[in-house]
């Protein structure tokens, strides 16, 4: 894939970039391993100060970014700024907390004095998608910084400008060079980096594919992974629910981001009671939602980010139908027009068992299910290979402890859209991959845990 910022709105291509050579990327690794060994030796305090100059470089130019953004990529520039925002308060909330998230912690034992500390690893490689070109860097590189680890980041190949800009950002809030690095580099140069002995971990974010070819290279060197991948999230409604609100967080949450979001609910599960009411409604919604140009503020929904992403999430509505699937809006690519376009979609009656109802739509498009009854509800959400989050409505206690309990997801949020927040943990379980990021289970996955026993 040619490493380039393709505008997915007219599909013009505005820049195209050399990926690194050999030698270039040898010199990167060798500088983020010197670097390290600096880095390793600084205070909480002096991170902590360049981390939150980070917030205020991403506060102060945040229109900048996000055109950057949604030229890259097509999102709806509104959410763009959303995000710049998002990731300075990210870098704040591990400038704040670090080191007590990082604090010996003391162990009484057979010892006169033991204890365990965290100690950084050394380089962490991560390697990022483009549908949150900023937030899913920043959501990695501020817990791993203020730990003392350095960074190596592999964007994908279509937001090369965020990836760039983002190395400006921690360069000129005052980390040492070295520290944090972009690699220009196609998927194919990741196994190298992984690797070689200098790089001690790495994370992914990204699909299942991708996921597992990283994790098995980094299993031959026994290097710790985390994998944050795909989901096919169930939004599931319940009679006793208000329905009015669950009908508007579902059509935010299906949406969210032009649909392009690993926790985007994707399957609707309804209860029979209420279902000819939850359907006339989010039709509704979904018809008053505006598409086009990403840069106006009123647009709800962009472009996909790239073509492929376009045709393969049409092959897949062409599946549903096949499959008995019932078209109520959208359902075609908007060839009226240049760029990515889709329209929002809904889908209906697709049978419970059809091996498409398992998997992720990652665009526009809503699959509604009906069920009698909350066992119902609760076997169809279960039934993927996914288990990233869930968002289930309620107004009866009993459910909602079933709910809680009984959804297998890495999330489950009760009466409200499942969303990523610095002080709560986030990731999945099942093929939606395995490990933490944010809160303090996030900054613990990239350290040494060492185990200290003094006589
Ligand atoms: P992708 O193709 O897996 O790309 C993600 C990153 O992995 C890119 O940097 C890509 O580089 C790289 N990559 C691709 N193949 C690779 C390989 N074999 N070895 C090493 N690196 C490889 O993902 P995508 O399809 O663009 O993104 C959508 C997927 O990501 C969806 O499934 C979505 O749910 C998931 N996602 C999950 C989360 C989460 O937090 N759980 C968040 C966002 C997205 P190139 O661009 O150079 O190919």
């Amino acid at each position: 894939m040619a490493i380039a910022t393709i505008n997915p709105a007219t599909g013009e291509t505005l820049k195209s970039f050399e990926p690194l050579k050999d030698a270039e990327i040898a010199a990167k690794l060798d500088l983020a391993n010197q670097a390290f060994e600096q880095y390793r030796k600084t205070s909480f305090a002096q991170r902590s100060q360049w981390l939150q100059k980070a917030a205020q470089i991403l506060d102060q130019e945040k229109t900048d970014f996000a055109k950057v953004m949604t030229l890259e990529m097509g999102k709806p520039y509104k959410a763009a700024i959303s995000e710049v925002e998002k990731c300075a308060a990210v870098c704040r909330y591990y400038a704040e907390n670090a080191a007590d998230f990082l604090a010996d912690v003391e162990v009484k034992t057979d010892a006169s004095h033991s204890f365990v500390r965290y100690q950084p690893m050394g380089i962490i490689l991560a390697v990022m998608p483009w549908n949150f070109p900023f937030w899913q860097v920043f959501r990695f590189a501020a817990p791993t910084l203020m730990a003392g680890n350095v960074g190596l980041l592999k964007h994908a190949s279509n937001v090369p400008q965020s990836a760039l800009a983002i190395a400006e950002i921690f360069q000129r809030a005052g980390f040492p060079e070295g520290v944090f690095q972009t690699l220009l580099i196609g998927a194919a140069k990741v196994a190298d980096i992984i690797s070689d002995d200098r790089v001690k971990a790495a994370t992914l974010t990204g699909s299942e594919p991708a996921g597992a070819s990283l994790a098995a290279t980094a299993g031959k060197h026994i290097k710790k992974t985390v994998l944050e991948l795909g989901g096919s999230d169930p939004f599931i409604v319940l009679a006793s629910a208000d329905i009015e609100t669950a009908v508007a967080t579902a059509t935010a949450a299906r949406m969210l981001n032009t649909g392009q979001s690993c926790i985007a609910a994707k399957r609707f599960i309804v209860e029979e009671a209420i279902a000819d009411r939850f359907e006339k409604l989010l039709l509704d919604k979904f018809l008053a939602l505006k598409v086009g140009d990403p840069m106006q503020p009123d647009t709800d929904l962009g472009p996909l980010a790239t073509p492929d992403i376009l045709q393969d999430l049409d092959q897949q509505v062409q599946v549903a139908k096949n499959s008995g699937g019932k078209v109520l809006t959208g359902g075609y690519p908007m060839s009226d027009r240049p760029g990515n376009f889709y329209p929002p979609t809904i889908i209906t009656d697709i049978p419970l068992d059809a091996p498409i109802a398992q998997e992720e739509f990652f665009g526009p498009v809503a699959l509604l299910f009906r069920v009698p009854d909350i066992d119902a509800a609760i076997k169809l959400a279960n039934a993927t290979p996914f288990g990233l989050g869930a968002s289930a409505w309620t107004n009866n206690d009993q459910e909602r402890d079933r709910l809680i309990s009984e959804i297998e997801a890495g999330a489950v949020f009760i009466n409200g859209l499942v969303k990523s927040d610095p002080r709560l943990p986030f990731g999945g379980i099942k093929r939606s991959g395995y490990g933490r990021e944010l809160s303090i289970q996030g900054i613990q996955e990239f350290v040494n845990v060492k185990t200290v026993w003094v006589k």
